[in-house]
């Protein structure tokens, strides 16, 4: 595997992490419930995904009962 030969300027990896950018996530309508959700994941407020209802996609391991 190739590998650097020296090392990268402080200046030239400020300058390439500059062009870092963020995007907007992409939100789609619940046809059950109308809320906003992510394309491709079950609802986070009702649960649905493809006409049927997961219960488990509303509680996750880190929000406590
Ligand atoms: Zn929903």
């Amino acid at each position: 595997m190739a590998v650097p030969k020296r090392k990268m300027s402080r200046s030239n990896t400020r300058a390439r992490r500059s062009q870092w950018k963020t995007t907007a996530t992409t939100l789609m309508t619940c046809p059950q419930c109308k809320a906003d959700k992510q394309p491709h994941i079950a609802c986070p407020s009702c649960g649905a995904y493809n006409n049927r209802r997961y219960a488990e996609a509303v509680r996750t391991e880190h929000e406590a009962r």
